[in-house]
């Protein structure tokens, strides 16, 4: 079978031809699994705070649209490349559709360095949206923060496209509180993740209350499910970043560790013990949250890891091989589409309130939130139950199954 995918396969694409193989998927449904709909490349040449001129690279990965408008983070990460940005725009195809919410999946951001000075970080999110403003919009792409872009670039996005659209807060979510952003997107994807945590760690009969977590990367989702698993009683015992890690058997209090990293680095946190982050894997712990980069947790790491637990805060970042050596060793791996959905289930709940015009009230959004990944939980669970296979499998032929009745419902593409 040919199908059109115009890079280089990836271990995304690897994981797209074992579905294809399990679901026994038509020729057509296989090219809607990997191909899509629409890329685009950017260049972005831009004058920086120093005087200089500088081009860079951005791109917006448009993956299937038949459940909703495209929607997905915008990344600005050195070496960011095409093909990333495709296999993400994948993954969030399958992330809405297994929390049912109505969006398809699109993924983007630009090649840059990752210490740039506002000033120039601002004239590169202006540039980007300027490139790309046709193809987005509140009905038909839906960009986001992700990993290098936070609330105050898409405040600038925000204002950039209005200067060609006029105001349309729906046109991007993850967005300052003060532009119609929603007070809890920021915590929703770190906090949705410790509520499937706890769900998974029930499953397993490991009760919450003292269970050791290690965290991998303690950005924006690390840190938010620390600080929400340490208040459910379980006890941080590794956390690591791109400066280093640290270990400290008694638990780490996150919270005063993300003091402490306002204006140090997280090695020289006084509580804790520095540790060499290739062994962050290798402590000794119930739950590990690989929340970092993609593609972090390989085979060998998996090998050496000894929780009961994986829980990808971040997207893709065990290779197909961590997860084959997980379910050899009996370890639950909740996968990224279902662990860190609740960044999209938020962003969501900010969209249908731009466009309604109309604020969430107080303790709606976390009990929205709850429903939502319990229902998506149960979904996955009940089937990886009924087949033997392993979460991550399951959660990706439900969410394949859904995308695929949206298409045949439209009676595209037969
Ligand atoms: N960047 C986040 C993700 O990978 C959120 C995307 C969104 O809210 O649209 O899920």
């Amino acid at each position: 079978m040919t199908v059109l995918c115009p890079q280089p396969a990836d271990t995304h694409d690897a994981m797209c031809w074992s579905m294809v193989e399990r679901l026994g998927l038509t020729e057509r449904d296989a090219q809607l699994l990997l191909a899509p709909y629409r890329e685009v490349l950017v260049s972005l040449p831009v004058r920086l705070s120093d005087g200089t001129v500088r081009s860079f690279r951005g791109y917006r990965v448009q993956h299937n649209g038949a459940r909703g408008p495209f929607k997905g983070g915008l990344r600005f990460h050195p070496g960011l490349e095409l093909s990333e940005a495709r296999s993400l725009a994948r993954l969030m195809t399958w992330k809405a559709a297994l929390i049912d919410v109505p969006f398809g999946g699109a993924k983007g951001g630009v090649d840059c360095p990752a210490d740039l000075p506002p000033a120039d970080l601002q004239a590169i999110a202006r540039a980007y949206v300027a490139r790309v403003e046709r193809l987005i919009g509140p009905t038909r792409d839906i960009p986001a923060p992700d990993l290098g872009t936070n609330s105050v670039v898409m405040g600038w996005m925000m204002d950039e496209y209005a200067k060609f659209h006029g105001p349309t807060p729906a046109i991007i979510t993850g967005k300052p509180v003060e532009l119609g952003g929603l007070p809890a997107r920021e915590s929703a994807t770190g906090r949705g993740l410790a509520h499937l945590v706890t769900r998974a760690a029930a499953d397993v009969s490991l009760p919450l209350d003292g269970a050791r977590v290690a965290i991998q990367g303690f950005g924006n989702v690390g840190s938010w499910a620390g600080i929400e698993l340490h208040a459910r009683g379980a006890r941080i015992v590794a956390v690591s970043d791109e400066s280093g890690a640290i270990t400290r058997s008694d638990g780490i209090d996150p919270a005063g560790l993300l003091a402490h990293l306002r204006g140090a680095p997280l090695s020289t946190y006084g509580p804790a013990e520095a540790l060499d982050p290739a062994d962050l894997v290798a402590v000794d712990c119930d739950i590990l949250i690989p929340a970092a980069l993609g593609g972090m947790i390989g085979a060998q790491d998996a090998e050496r890891a000894r929780c009961r637990i994986v829980a990808e805060g971040a997207n893709a970042p065990c290779t197909p091989a961590a997860d084959d050596v997980f379910r050899r060793n009996d370890v639950t791996v909740l996968p990224d589409i279902l662990a860190n959905a609740g960044g999209l289930y938020a962003s969501y709940l900010e969209w249908v309130q731009n466009l309604r015009h109309q604020a969430w009230r107080g303790g709606e959004v976390d009990s929205l939130l709850a429903e939502t990944l319990n229902r998506a939980y149960d979904d996955v669970a009940k089937h990886a139950d009924r087949t033997g296979d392993s979460l991550r499998v399951a959660a990706w032929e439900v969410a394949i199954r859904r995308v695929l009745a949206a298409v045949d419902a439209r009676g595209a593409g037969a």
